[in-house]
């Protein structure tokens, strides 16, 4: 193998995926460096138990919580990343995202760019991810190229009659953007996407998509089992001189023209700062953002619910503002199908005989606010380990969200909402670690996400986000992606 790649990148999930996917066909030498493996395509794979009951999926890998004790992460290390357990749904931030915006709890601040920047490059997200939608149905959705590259996931008929029972009671739903391919994913059983991993069968995921295409050329390759440990600088500190990582129980060093790191928010920040680089700023590791997150269960003993995925419309009734034209609220979208065994899963004391009566008549939907940056919400080390100190913000607009959303609930005839708010164990939308930003005082990343620090390293997973908006953050990492790969490309051509 050669030591000496063009470009190697950290990571196969959204962001390294992507990235590989942008420069593959320059012809350039390729590296990716992946901890995990490919998820193996056995039949017990979409089995509840399996995901929410003996946690299959993830590493066992500790975290540290803010009283130094330690918890296991929902955070999931193999080919493709947390993309390949998650509910495919591609949103664009709103135009307003990109805008200062004031919220409950402070101001989320502008970003360097406006949306018109990103907006070719979630049309080449989209294209790549194959996302299906339909933006005429939702106004907040900010101006596309042209339609999605397909048409939105239908409803089946139990989710149809809840939509007709919101509009009702006065919401907008509108379709969610989703990455999968309904028939070939039902083809391999009867589930639903969100929370399943996927074994090749029809969601389009960092793997599936972004992945396939680089390594359809020649000149990108894979190591997987490959956990990056260490990375160095130059004398001069100016430019990255190598990455170390661990394989096998062999340690083996490269030492590339170009470093792209895309470990994951909490990973990335966690080996920049165990590597002591780019972090002149003192940003490393700050302004982690998590959505607040909420699940609802709503209840109706004359509803019968017979969804197999359930997860296709969303309302954005309160994202820009709160319907009384107070500051904005956030998205509810619907959740996967919370089968019986997933309740019994995530509720133990639960008898089994009222998890399915539940499951059989209510609908379950996410309600997802936006957290603020933060300077002392942070990751750091505390010796070896990570330490996650969580500083959630904006929690008045969330609980607002929620209310609202059990009000309307109720108008549409679900007299009994049950809901439960996602805590910090589930760091599922981490993001914000090494910030982009124009000023190298307060940010890690200049606008293309190449390190203020060293000119040949890029940092292009969701660790860039200077905010968190209030949609799911996978396309925006795309989009980040491919605009950076536009910047390495125009670096390795000169
Ligand atoms: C259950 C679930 C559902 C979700 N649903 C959605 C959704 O519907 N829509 C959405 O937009 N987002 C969703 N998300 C979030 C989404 O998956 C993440 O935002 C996205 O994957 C972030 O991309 P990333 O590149 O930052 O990190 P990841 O995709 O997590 O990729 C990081 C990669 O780096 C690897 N890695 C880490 N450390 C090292 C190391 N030291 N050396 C080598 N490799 C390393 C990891 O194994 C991983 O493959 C969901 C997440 C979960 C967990």
């Amino acid at each position: 193998m050669r030591r000496t790649p063009d470009v190697v990148i950290i990571g196969s999930g959204m962001g390294g995926a992507t990235l590989a996917a942008s420069l593959a066909p320059t012809g350039a030498d390729i590296l990716i460096l992946e901890r995990g493996h490919q998820i193996p395509d056995d039949a017990p794979a979409r089995d509840p138990d399996r995901i929410y009951r003996n946690s299959a999926f993830r590493s066992d890998e500790t975290w540290l919580d803010e009283t130094g004790k330690p918890f296991s992460p929902g955070n999931y290390y193999n080919v493709g990343g947390n993309t390949k357990l998650y509910g495919a749904v591609l949103y664009r931030y709103r135009r307003q995202d990109f805008q200062a915006m004031e919220h409950l709890g402070g101001i989320s601040p502008a970003w360097p760019f406006p949306y018109e920047t990103l907006a070719p490059y979630y049309d080449a997200a989209e294209a790549l991810y194959q996302v299906r939608g339909d933006f005429t149905e939702d106004p907040t959705e900010p101006p596309h190229a042209g339609p999605y590259p397909y048409p939105a996931v239908p409803d089946e008929p139990a989710l149809a009659a809840v939509r007709r029972r919101l509009e009702k009671a006065g919401l907008h739903p509108a379709a969610l953007p989703l990455g999968v391919d309904l028939d070939r994913w039902l083809s391999h059983g009867n589930d639903g996407w969100d929370g399943y991993p996927d074994t090749r069968s029809g969601k389009m995921d960092a793997e599936t998509c972004g992945l396939a295409a680089a390594l359809s050329h020649n000149n990108a390759r894979m190591e997987t089992g490959a956990r990056v440990t260490h990375m160095t600088a130059a004398p001069d500190r100016g430019r990255i001189a190598s990455v170390t990582y661990e394989q096998a129980g062999e340690t083996v060093t490269v030492t590339p023209k170009i470093v792209a790191l895309a470990a994951g928010a909490v990973q990335t920040a966690a080996l920049l700062l165990k590597s002591g680089l780019a972090n002149s700023s003192g940003a490393v590791g700050r302004h982690f953002m998590n959505h607040n997150a909420t699940a609802m269960i709503a209840y109706d003993p004359r509803f019968h619910n017979d969804a197999v995925y359930q997860k296709t419309f969303a309302i954005n009734d309160w994202y820009l503002a709160d319907g009384d034209n107070g500051p904005p609220l956030g998205n509810v979208q619907l959740l996967g199908r919370v089968v019986p065994k997933i309740l019994k899963a995530t509720t133990p004391s639960m008898p089994m005989a009222l998890a399915t009566h539940l499951s059989r008549h209510s609908v379950d939907f996410y309600a997802i606010s936006e957290d603020l940056p933060d300077p002392e919400s942070r990751v750091v080390l505390n010796g070896n380990d990570i330490q996650l100190l969580w500083r959630r913000s904006n929690m008045e607009a969330h609980n607002r969200l929620v209310k609202r959303m059990k009000q309307a609930l109720r108008r549409a005839g679900f007299p009994v909402v049950l809901s439960r708010l996602f805590d910090g164990r589930v760091p599922s939308h981490q993001c914000g670690t090494a910030r982009l930003g124009d000023d190298p005082a307060t940010a890690v990343l200049d606008p293309d996400c190449r390190s203020f620090d060293h000119d040949n390293l890029y940092v292009t997973d969701a660790s860039a986000l200077p905010t968190s908006a209030a949609v799911n953050p996978s396309l925006t990492v795309a989009a980040l992606a491919l605009k950076a790969g536009d910047a390495i490309k125009r670096e390795l051509a000169s």
